[in-house]
């Protein structure tokens, strides 16, 4: 048979999977704003009024934890979120709370790296936010730790440190929406589909990094991922 694709199609995108040799195939990338309180209020909304949302980036924004973060170009304030990540195995529409829960696979430690400055201009001019949240690398991802492995995960220590200091700390207990929630909440906009990701959302103390930095990131119950900004 003749080879249908006009140029070579670029590989699938996949995420390492703890303690085996089998790859996560990776959809697509969903993300979580302002899903814990304290962080809603240090970038200025009130969460008893405002609802936590969506935004997305794409599949292939994922850098692996392993690898160094690359300084992206066009911004002055590159800020660090770190998140739990659920990885889905299945999908679908309009989700009850219990069918939502049974599509999780697993759990990852992200960071939602954001170009905080673009950000901040994207909200003043009521524009999207793709250049300040969905560019190249912009998803650090850590390895897929399966339920299966690491039971239900809905509470315990999230943190982040910058150089040995300690800059972000929560609890996955106080996200505004818990990981059944985002699920069902986000399955009556789009249709879910396994290999889904979703970045649930950063506790407070988001931050600025440079060129150099160091950075540990952990979840209580995944251990913790190093990374290193280039
Ligand atoms: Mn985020």
């Amino acid at each position: 048979m003749s080879n249908p694709f006009a140029f070579e199609p670029l590989a699938p995108v996949t995420a390492r999977i703890s303690d085996s040799p089998l790859l996560f195939p990776v959809h697509r990338i969903y993300c979580v704003g302002r899903n814990y309180a304290e962080h809603a209020k240090e970038m200025g909304s009130d969460p008893t009024r405002e609802p936590p949302f969506f935004f997305c980036k794409p599949a292939d924004a994922i850098i692996a934890d392993a690898l160094p973060v690359p300084y992206p170009p066009r911004t002055q304030n590159f800020h660090h979120e770190v998140e739990l990540v659920l990885a889905l195995h299945r999908g679908g529409k309009n989700l009850t709370l219990e069918a939502a829960a049974e599509c999780i696979y697993g759990y990852a430690i992200g960071i939602d790296w954001t170009r905080r400055d673009l950000q901040n201009d994207a909200k003043k001019t009521g524009r999207p936010w793709d250049t300040g949240k969905a560019f190249d690398a912009s998803a650090t991802l850590g390895p897929i730790h399966p339920r299966s492995a690491v039971g239900e995960l809905d509470r315990g220590k999230i943190w982040l440190s910058v150089n040995g200091d300690l800059r972000q700390q929560g609890d996955l207990g106080d996200l505004i929406w818990d990981n059944a929630e985002i699920i069902s909440e986000l399955s009556s906009l789009f249709e879910l589909r396994p290999g889904d990701l979703i970045y649930t959302g950063t506790p407070a103390g988001v931050g600025a990094v440079g060129p150099g930095d160091r950075l540990e990131a952990g979840i209580e119950g995944l251990g913790s991922i190093q990374i290193e900004i280039r």
